[in-house]
């Protein structure tokens, strides 16, 4: 009896030709959306546009909507969700597909700018969980908005472009680094020392100018975008790296790549809404949000009532209430888990822990210490979710973020379910989380996608 005992297995003992070139295919397309999206308002604008290709429109609240029809909500351009309204009644619920399109980075301090010792720096304050260490010496670019003193927006991205200068923080060369390296890594890098070099020229045109490398480099941002040092109070401007999303590997398996989590599921919902063929039995819905990484806030955020808005409103065409919408729903907390690290064994229960190529990975549950901060998904919704997979020839597996006591994390999962909808973990599972350059297997992201549109269908 083969059913008796159960295991996961390498997509790659089984995958087809086909399968395999779907996968890289599907890769290509990741990769082109990684290089362009870096940031959250760039996330959405590619989805914006993405949608739009794919007859998707724009949903003015309050609006009659028919099944079949495709529509989204651009949330302050920070955030966005999608729907194919259903040829059930929301009465019966939707199903969702949750995902983030923020990413840690460096963001720049309100008043960045200052000059020492004939050098230009900007001043940040990093965003999101990062490993200070693992951000000198990189190249870096810089990106985002600022909106002007005179209501003018402007759109910054320096470093993407082959002709552009990129950007960098300094270290100590290991000669004189002695006592840099007798210290823990949490002392040796401080956040406060992570300054963006940003350039050495002196403007020497006013004799009066005190700090002339300082001058010339806020003229050059004058010549550019038009703008003045004030600006930069009412900027977000974001350090990200500069590198591009690239096959790894011999064999080409993998893709290195900066911000899959979670760009990488947010690609997935984004690609299985707008790929949907026909009109699904329940409304499918894809949520691309900010602000995960620093606790899901904000109006743009997973946890923002513009969701309950925009639900809210298409509940209300319909005669049903958002309350028995939500009960009826479904969703899927599309986010990245920790892929099992072979360096790095000691931290992970390998039976327990998502392992590459094996498919898109489930998460019961997340959490620190006794699963605090988790939704702990009902053992309905993960058979639910067995039969659905089953049906559609998704390869999956069950993961958890470590040991336990290891550490942990959370998602948005709980914010979903807080709403009263079913809600699970699922997404890519991912080596070296949270670096400037993760790393994500084409096979487990093909699958994400996959499995997304196979809820969308038969759930
Ligand atoms: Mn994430
Ligand atoms: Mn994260």
């Amino acid at each position: 009896m083969s059913d008796l005992l159960y295991s996961t297995k390498n997509i790659y003992e089984t995958a087809s030709p086909e399968l395999i070139s779907l996968m890289s295919d599907y890769a290509e397309g990741y990769k082109a959306f990684l290089n362009t999206a870096k940031t959250e308002r760039e996330s959405v604008e590619y989805a914006v546009g993405y949608a739009k290709a794919r007859g998707f429109r724009e949903y003015v609240t309050g609006e009659k909507v028919q099944p079949g029809d495709k529509i989204y909500f651009n949330n302050r351009g920070k955030a966005i969700y999608l729907a194919i309204i259903g040829s059930l009644s929301l009465r019966e619920g939707c199903n969702v597909a949750a995902a983030h399109v923020d990413a840690p980075r460096l963001d720049l301090k309100s008043n960045p700018l200052y000059e020492d010792n004939e050098i230009a720096y900007l001043r940040t304050h990093y965003y999101g969980g990062v490993k200070k260490y693992q951000w000198h010496t990189i190249p870096l670019e810089l990106r985002g908005v600022i909106i002007r003193g005179d209501g003018e927006k402007v759109q910054v991205s320096i470093g993407s472009d082959p002709a552009d200068p990129r950007f960098v923080i300094t270290d100590i060369l290991p000669h004189l680094g002695e006592k840099q390296s007798a210290k823990t890594v949490r002392d040796a890098f401080p956040g406060e020392d992570l300054k963006i070099l940003f350039g050495t020229r002196p403007d020497c045109a006013d004799d009066k100018e005190k700090n002339k490398v300082k001058y010339g480099i806020m003229k050059l941002l004058n010549e550019k975008y038009g703008v003045t040092e004030a600006d930069f109070l009412s900027a977000e401007l974001e350090i990200v790296p500069a590198h591009e999303a690239r096959d790894v590997g011999l064999d080409r398996s993998l893709v290195g790549g900066y911000g899959h989590d979670d760009r990488a599921c947010g690609y997935a919902a984004l690609t299985a809404i707008c790929n949907f063929e026909g009109t699904p039995a329940r409304t499918a819905v894809t949520m691309l949000v900010d602000k995960e990484e620093i606790g899901s806030e904000g109006t743009a955020g997973m946890q923002s009532r513009a969701f309950e808005r925009f639900m809210g409103a298409l509940s209300r065409s319909q005669g049903v209430s958002l309350d028995d919408c939500f009960a009826e729903s479904f969703c899927v907390s599309n986010d990245v888990c920790n892929a099992f690290d072979p360096n790095f064994a000691e931290v992970s229960d390998k039976q327990n822990n998502a392992l590459l190529n094996h498919g898109v990975s489930f998460m019961k549950y997340t959490g620190s210490r006794g699963k605090s901060g988790s939704n702990d998904a009902n053992a309905e919704t993960v058979a639910t979710l067995r039969r659905i997979f089953a049906a559609n020839e998704v390869a999956w597996q069950m993961g958890e973020l470590g040991k336990v006591d290891a550490g942990g994390g959370g998602t948005v999962a709980l914010y979903m379910a807080k709403r009263n909808i079913e809600t699970i973990d699922a997404g890519v599972p991912v080596l070296s989380m949270h670096s400037p350059w993760e790393l994500i297997s084409k096979a487990d992201l093909y699958m994400t996608y996959r499995s997304i549109a196979a809820v969308f269908k038969d759930r």
